[in-house]
């Protein structure tokens, strides 16, 4: 087989590509599982000849895999095209097919490498001969080439490792020899998607691209080519080729010290290189470009300093702009102790996630508090907003220790929580939508802390009502994360009422949609608004491509909420159901409402305004009633998170419905009130928290759970957000 990754690389664009990714990121299937449909007795066998697919068969791959009704005919036809050994061959092989796509999808390295080595034994022996390897190592660097890899790099470090594999010149190589050499291959491992949890001294690895000259920590001489020339580590910024992976750098920084007698004595952690024309700390000249490593840059203050002026006094680190927030490395240290508190907590977390926390000899580690400081723990959903959630934890795990940044899909809430809870002083930050936020608060609750850390967000993906609310924003557009730390500095905390929704169904034979939260945080909906929401979320599991950027999702909303045919289900809906708040029956007979909405915070779907501003009240100061419906008095009742009041308005249709969504209108206010008790008789849209589902015939009980502590932004927020 040639080398695809040259010429056919050309067909597929790298436009083509993240659209392809797009694809892969929403569809729930393994290649695997199509791989079988091609088996015999699958649906797709007629389409297989042998080992081989025509452009008809790839179609139905792609459509199957991907689960989508139509995929792009002209991307599909340049995929066929970037798999043709030949220009002129009309079928492609299935199993280079399946290694490629295999390689693109979420999963471990180990199982990826299973998966391509049982795939290329054709006689299921158990060795592949040279000729296997070298058609796995050329979907690899097809794979890797639409990654954006400087291929070139990779090259020799693949032949090297086949190499050292096939240790007895045998020519052929096993499972586990072919597992065993590459899981010891760096480059590879990246590119499989190696997935670790940081230890300490580990490297955490990615692929790079430099826009400028940047030379090797290992062998010191530059980092070619135009495209991801090399890997570099995300806490340290320690950069290397490819081929140097291998060849035992220098470790990571330290992330604690190992030792109780170490703690509280700070010091700079200096990494080579990367200073060009920065001025040194220590003698206050310019750092000059040497062709080289040049400098030394403290990965905690990030001063930077002559190579030979590093090693000198004074050696003390402040940890820079970040101090309040850095847990350094001399603020941890190991203790030989079992945690019993946080087993009976329950608080421990999955599997993979309790290094995190320990030695990797599985000692403890313990946080001693820094004086004047308020440690941030970070927690990031990566699978928020597209792939900003992942380029988050990596920028965080580079601005903090490591240590105090988790990642939420490996092991959840629980150890971060577990780390910090005998600390006095911290503060909190969740990178996600409001969801995450929503888990996060549940988990504090859950965790029985000694001290409730207030809450900061960063808001990633759509929506964001809760982040718009405590002026974090409605959405991360990129910016510097140190200024985001900047105002979480100066942030003020803030209570937030939470709330539980108790859902009795009246015939317990019923089935609908499974209730989605027993908590709301942000509001409760019924009718016109959550049937909207419902279409909107149907619609947007069976076609997930159409509702891939923010943008889209907020176009296909409005276009729900001007559409026809959705209101006639909620048209009756004072006939269906009755409100009780505080035990006074709300009177509808005057209103011809589609939805009633009830509010914790004032915004909704992404900034929409339902109670209103309110004219400033002479009973400010005062108590608020249990209940409030007159009119009157509710138009001068301003709306409050933390007064232990629910906000209940009455929607009139899809077409206002959309004046509210643009601001132009507000709901129909009802009542203030601290108990809600809502029946309804028939089955009726409902959401909370932006989560919809239809819910037959039941009474909704809704009081007031408790408050969490919540960080406000500075009032004058700057513009960085994309505050729409
Ligand atoms: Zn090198
Ligand atoms: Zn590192
Ligand atoms: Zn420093
Ligand atoms: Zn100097």
């Amino acid at each position: 087989m040639s080398a695809p990754a040259e010429p056919e690389g050309k067909e597929l664009s790298p436009v083509d590509f993240i659209q392809l990714q797009q694809y892969i990121d929403y569809c729930s299937l393994k290649v695997k599982d199509v791989l079988r449909e091609f088996d015999a007795d699958g649906q797709l066998a007629q389409y297989r000849h042998g080992e081989c697919i025509g452009e008809d068969g790839f179609r139905l791959f792609l459509k199957t895999y991907l689960e989508v009704e139509e995929f792009p005919a002209d991307l599909c036809q340049r995929l066929f095209r970037s798999f043709q050994t030949t220009p002129q061959a009309r079928e492609v092989c299935l199993k280079d097919v399946s290694c490629y796509f295999s390689l693109l999808e979420d999963g471990q390295p180990r199982d990826k490498l299973e998966f391509a080595f049982r795939l290329y034994d054709r006689d299921g022996n158990g060795v592949l001969d040279s000729s296997e390897v070298d058609r796995i190592i050329a979907q690899m660097m097809h794979a890797a080439d639409y990654l954006g890899w400087d291929v070139s790099e990779l090259r020799p470090v693949l032949k090297d490792m086949m190499t050292a594999i096939d240790a007895d010149s045998s020519g052929t190589v096993s499972l586990d020899e072919w597992v065993e050499g590459g899981m010891n291959n760096i480059p590879l491992l990246v590119l499989l998607g190696l997935k670790v949890t940081h230890k300490d001294g580990q490297h955490l690895w990615r692929m790079k691209h430099f826009n400028r000259p940047v030379y090797c920590n290992v062998c010191q001489s530059m980092l070619l080519g135009l495209r991801k020339q090399g890997l570099c580590c995300t806490c340290c910024m320690y950069t290397v080729h490819g081929r140097c992976a291998n060849r035992n750098p220098a470790p990571c920084i330290r992330t604690y010290v190992k030792s109780k007698k170490d703690a509280g004595i700070s010091a700079h952690d200096w990494v080579s290189g990367n200073c060009d024309s920065g001025k040194c700390d220590r003698c206050q000249k310019k750092i000059k470009s040497l062709q080289g490593l040049t400098g030394k840059r403290c990965v905690w203050c990030h001063t930077m300093r002559h190579g030979e002026c590093a090693n000198q006094k004074p050696s003390e680190c402040n940890c820079g702009p970040l101090r309040d927030h850095i847990l350094p490395p001399w603020a941890i240290y190991p203790v030989i102790k079992e945690r019993p508190n946080c087993v009976k907590d329950g608080c421990t977390g999955g599997p993979d996630d309790t290094d995190h926390n320990t030695t990797p000899d599985g000692q403890v580690l313990q946080i001693i508090p820094i004086p004047d400081t308020h440690p941030l723990l970070v927690f990031v959903n990566p699978k928020s907003g597209g792939k900003q959630g992942e380029r988050v934890l990596r920028k965080f795990q580079y601005l903090l220790n490591p240590r105090q940044v988790y990642n939420l899909s490996s092991g959840g809430p629980g150890p971060g929580l577990c780390f910090f809870r005998d600390l006095q002083d911290y503060r909190i930050l969740v990178c996600g939508g409001d969801g995450t936020v929503g888990w996060i608060l549940d988990a504090i609750d859950k965790a029985g802390l000694p001290v409730c850390p207030p809450v900061a967000v960063l808001p990633l993906g759509t929506g964001n009502d809760l982040a718009r609310c405590l002026r974090w924003g409605g959405g991360y557009d990129g910016v510097d994360l140190s200024r985001i730390l900047k105002e979480i500095e100066y942030s003020t905390p803030v209570l937030m009422d939470r709330w539980s929704v108790q859902v009795e169904l009246e015939d317990s034979q019923e089935r609908g949609d499974p209730v989605p939260y027993e908590i709301i945080n942000n509001y409760f909906s019924i009718g016109v608004d959550a049937s909207i929401a419902h279409r909107f979320h149907t619609m947007r599991e069976k076609h997930p491509q159409k509702f891939n950027s923010r943008m889209k999702n907020k176009l296909w909303y409005f276009e729900f909420a001007t559409s026809e045919t959705i209101s006639a289900s909620c048209k009756k809906l004072k006939e269906c159901l009755t409100i009780e708040c505080c035990g006074i029956q709300l009177d509808l007979s005057n209103l011809s409402l589609e939805g009633i909405a009830v509010l914790n915070i004032p915004s909704m779907h992404g900034g929409s305004n339902l109670w209103g501003e309110a004219k400033k009240s002479d009973r400010a100061g005062q108590e608020v009633p249990e209940v409030i419906v007159d009119p009157e008095v509710l138009k001068v009742s301003p709306q409050d998170m933390s007064d232990e009041r629910l906000e209940v308005v009455g929607l009139e249709g899809a077409m206002e419905m959309g004046q509210i969504y643009t601001g132009l209108k507000s709901a129909v206010r009802l009542a203030k009130t601290s108990k809600i008790t809502i029946r309804t008789r028939k089955a009726m849209p409902m959401q909370i928290d932006g989560e919809p589902w239809m819910q037959p015939p039941c009474t909704i009980h809704i009081t007031h759970k408790n408050q969490a502590r919540m960080l406000m932004a500075p009032q004058a927020k700057s513009s960085f957000f994309n505050l729409k």
